[in-house]
């Protein structure tokens, strides 16, 4: 499972600008995703091959204890309470304050690894800060500048150290993991137990340490499935329902250990931003997708056509991913379902050959050049596959720093027309060579 790293601090000590530091290799790759807004508190960060997740408590004062403060509050407890290691983050130019002792405090109790990190650290001298904050008790301070971007690759690496890096993908024969993901009360521990009920659940019970995911594998149709159990699910008994509290990071940890994520909408409500983040989570963690339109029994006419308009406009960027109008409590279109399942699993995971990357390439190039940049005439030679779930693409060539999102779009689109690559999404990467 991926670890997950909590920031910490009171306000201005640099929380946002670090989050958007650790984030930001990724934002490249969601940017120009029409309708898509990033969720600014979590996000995926990576270091050399390692993913992680972060969660960003700004605005979530871990010590306020008042009003609209203090469900920030809850959720900054909670975020704690989830991660792996914390962050506590100081400001070195401002020197050490009450409120820092105070959360310092907080954090001693939290039974979590913490790293004391003293941010705007540039130009100041290092002896000085680490004897004024460790005071705090939280052992060696590690300087910092998030916003110059010095000490953050080194403090990862700390942070990260007790967490081995995943092992390759697990044996292929258990089938697609699948994470059903949404938020609460949409209809997941109704599909879940949909899903397991009716088919043979092969060996329910799993062993899993609190860090593991609860893997459940189930057959159906002939298939196997592999379920992801970490989205906010617990099992009781024999059934599955939703644990109290909708939990994010759950949620974040569950989609980044499928291959294929089925997010549950429900057809009652509108699309909520808590819609948009997860389905956005999804995309960025370059997952295969099909959405369930849950309670599609309970909806009339009008809300139907309400719910369409409003899917078009606030899910515009899923355009690679398949609806399905389903009931989880009726059982009713659960099968159909199920083969995108297989079908996005498939595309995420297909042999890419050379030889038909490049003449796809050919031929959109032929069909519509790429744009001329100044003197630069970017030139695509050949495209090989990167990798897979999702399928990168990697094309290599002169001048290709120049090509435009627009551009690279279209390429997406050429690519997934001409392999099928129905469910996924696809990532293209340029190498220029000199
Ligand atoms: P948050 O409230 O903890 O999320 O803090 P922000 O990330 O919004 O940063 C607060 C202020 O500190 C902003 O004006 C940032 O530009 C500034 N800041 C953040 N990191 C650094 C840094 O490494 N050095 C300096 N000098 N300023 C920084
Ligand atoms: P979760 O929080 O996403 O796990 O949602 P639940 O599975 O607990 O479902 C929330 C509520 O929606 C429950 O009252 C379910 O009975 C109801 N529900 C779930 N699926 C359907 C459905 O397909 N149709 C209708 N009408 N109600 C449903």
């Amino acid at each position: 499972m991926k670890p997950t790293i909590v920031l910490v601090g009171r306000p201005n000590v640099g929380k946002s600008t670090l989050f958007n530091r650790l984030t930001r290799t990724r934002d490249a790759l969601v940017a120009d995703q029409p309708g898509l807004t990033r969720d600014r508190h979590y996000g995926i960060g990576r270091v050399g091959e390692r993913d992680y997740l972060v969660v960003d408590t700004a605005g979530f004062d871990p010590v306020a204890k008042e009003g609209i403060v203090h469900e920030m509050a809850r959720q900054a407890e909670q975020a704690i309470a989830e991660a792996d290691v914390l962050l506590f983050l100081v400001d070195g130019r401002a020197g050490r304050t009450p409120h820092d002792e105070q959360i310092a405090a907080r954090l001693r109790r939290a039974g979590r690894p913490v790293h004391l990190v003293v941010n705007k650290a540039e130009g100041l001298d290092r002896a000085i800060v680490a004897a004024d904050f460790h005071a705090l008790g939280l052992g060696d301070p590690l300087p910092v500048s998030a916003a110059h971007g010095d000490g953050i690759k080194q403090l990862v690496e700390i942070a990260l150290e007790p967490f081995p890096a995943d092992e390759g993908e697990a044996a292929e024969d258990e089938g697609p993991k699948v994470a059903i993901v949404g938020r609460p009360n949409v209809g997941k521990s109704t599909l879940v137990n949909t899903l397991l009920g009716e088919e043979r659940v092969i060996a329910f019970d799993m062993p899993g340490t609190t860090r593991d995911a609860i893997a459940i594998p189930f057959e159906r149709g002939g298939k196997r499935y592999t379920l992801i159990d970490t989205a906010g699910l617990r099992r009781r008994g024999k059934v599955f329902e939703a644990v109290e509290k909708f939990s994010v990071i759950k949620t974040l940890q569950a989609i980044q250990e499928a291959n294929v994520i089925v997010l549950v909408l429900d057809a009652a409500q509108d699309i909520s931003d808590q819609d948009a983040h997860i389905a956005g989570f999804a995309l960025e963690a370059g997952r295969a997708l099909v959405v369930g339109i849950n309670k599609w029994d309970a909806v009339d006419d009008y809300q139907r056509d309400r719910l369409k308009a409003d899917i078009a406009r606030k899910l515009a960027f899923l355009g690679f991913a398949r609806f399905h109008q389903i009931s989880a409590l009726r059982s009713q279109g659960i099968g159909g379902l199920l083969k995108s399942v297989d079908a996005a699993y498939a595309a995420a995971t297909a042999n890419l050959a050379t030889p038909r990357l490049t003449r796809t390439l050919q031929q959109a190039v032929a069909r519509q050049a790429p744009p001329r940049h100044g003197m630069a005439r970017p030139k695509m030679r050949y495209a090989h596959q990167g990798g897979m779930n999702p399928p990168v693409i990697v094309i290599h060539g002169n001048a290709l720093e120049s090509i435009p999102t627009s551009y690279v779009r279209y390429l997406e689109r050429c690519f997934m027309d001409a392999f099928k690559l129905q469910g996924t999404p696809l990532r293209i990467q340029f190498r220029t060579t000199h």
